[in-house]
Formats: structure tokens, C-alpha cells, sequence
């Protein structure tokens, strides 16, 4: 890594038209299942962990001194947060970039044409019914912070969005990173606090991610 200026500053970036839209619909959804996002946060999490076997076959040397994959959810009802983190692979600033602020998927595009073929008001019930992945998460919390680190690098960075419009992008110590891996704290809507509770969000992990095959830590911030 460079240590130009350009580093110590967050580059702001817009979002593809298409992830606009999507998230304005998401930030004014009035859908009522908003659980969802916490099953999106997790089966990503866990794809992370399967990514990362997959290119551990090859690159033993990834795992490094933590071969066991494992989700933790962070609960903090005192700042109205609730963190998902997992060690899987990770995402590079321009993995970030693609990942988090374009639409490169089949699913969400063709959730986005069922949107713009239904009337307005229709969309949010399209939501429970397409993995709309990622991006689901801005129905219930006003800020993302996306702290990631790729498997084998040396580097971190922080990807940051209060899903209107734009987001940013800036390297973060690796001291304050995951060793490996993606940390992802939302920043709660009020009326979502209670995703901090541990009742509520267990209860949510059993019905929704009961089969995913690594496993989930709830673990609560003391107040
Ligand atoms: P999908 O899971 O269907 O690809 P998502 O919107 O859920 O769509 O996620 C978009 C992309 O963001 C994923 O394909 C992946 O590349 C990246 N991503 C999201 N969460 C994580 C994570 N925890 N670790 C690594 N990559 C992730
Ligand atoms: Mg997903």
C-alpha cells in the first residue's frame, strides 16, 4: 500500500442507478417481514466461509492460525447497533466496489424488473419474495459500515453508506479490522432496536438460518 494523501481520505462514490433505486425502495419500504436482512447478512457470511475453503485448497496458507469458520452477531442495545462478522475470505476496496455498489447479480435484476412492471406501492411486497441480499439491510438501519479484510492481505478498508445515494471508501488500520474477513455493523434505525435483543434476533436465526453450516455466536455488549 501506498501512503499517498489519497489514502488518508474517504473517496465518495455514487451508486449505479439501478442500486439507487433499489435502495430508496428499501429505505422507504414499508414491508413488514424486515427480518429478512438478518438472513441476507448471514448466508453472505457463510458463502464468505465457503469461499474461503474453496481457495484454501489451493492456498492452505489462508487459513493461517484460524482454520474454523464462525459467525458472530454482536448486540449493543446502548448504541443501538448489531454487528454480523464473519472470518471468511473478505473483500478487497475494489471487491467492495463491485460487490457493494453495482448490481451484478441475476436475482436482483430480475427483481428490479419486477419492480418496474408492477405499480408503485407493489415493490416492498416483492421483497420477501426475491433474496434481495446485501442491500436489504438499509430497511432497518440508518448507516452500514462495511469493515473488511481479504484473506492474505495486509490491508483493510472501510466501506461506509446511509443507503442515499452514495457511499464512501477508505483504508482502515488493520488493527481496527477483522484478521480476516467482513464486519458489518448497522447503525439501527429507533424503530428497530430491537434487532439488539438477544430474544429477538435468536429467535430470527432459528427460523430463518437454522440450517447454515457454520456456526452463529450471539454475543451481547455489556450496557
Ligand atoms: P449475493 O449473495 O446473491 O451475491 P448479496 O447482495 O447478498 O448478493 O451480496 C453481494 C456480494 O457482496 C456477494 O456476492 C459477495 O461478493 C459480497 N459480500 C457480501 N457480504 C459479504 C461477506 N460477508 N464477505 C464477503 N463478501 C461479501
Ligand atoms: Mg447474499
Amino acid at each position: 500500500m501506498t501512503t499517498t494523501a489519497a489514502h488518508n481520505t474517504a473517496e465518495n462514490h455514487i451508486f449505479e442507478a439501478d442500486v439507487a433505486r433499489l435502495l430508496h425502495m428499501m429505505v422507504h419500504s414499508v414491508y413488514s417481514d424486515k427480518d429478512v436482512f438478518l438472513r441476507e447478512l448471514i448466508s453472505n457470511a457463510a458463502d464468505a466461509s465457503e469461499k474461503l475453503r474453496f481457495e484454501a485448497i489451493a492456498t492452505p496458507t489462508l487459513l493461517a492460525n484460524d482454520p474454523d469458520s464462525r459467525i458472530t452477531l454482536s448486540l449493543d442495545e446502548e448504541k443501538r447497533q448489531l454487528v454480523v462478522e464473519d472470518n471468511g475470505i473478505g473483500m478487497s476496496r475494489d471487491e467492495l466496489i463491485e460487490a457493494l455498489g453495482t448490481i451484478a447479480r441475476s436475482g436482483t435484476r430480475a427483481f428490479m424488473e419486477r419492480i418496474e412492471a408492477n405499480k408503485a406501492g407493489e415493490g416492498a411486497q416483492l421483497i420477501g419474495q426475491f433474496g434481495v441480499g446485501f442491500y436489504s439491510c438499509f430497511m432497518v438501519a440508518e448507516r452500514v459500515d462495511v469493515v473488511s479484510r481479504r484473506a492474505g492481505a495486509d490491508e483493510a478498508w472501510l466501506w461506509s453508506s446511509d443507503g442515499r445515494g452514495s457511499y464512501s471508501v477508505s483504508p482502515v488500520d488493520v488493527v481496527d479490522s477483522p484478521s480476516r474477513g467482513t464486519r458489518i455493523t448497522l447503525q439501527l434505525m429507533e424503530d428497530a432496536k430491537t434487532y439488539t435483543s438477544r430474544w429477538s434476533v435468536e429467535r430470527i436465526v432459528k427460523e430463518q438460518s437454522g440450517h447454515v453450516p457454520v456456526p452463529i455466536k450471539i454475543i451481547e455488549k455489556p450496557g
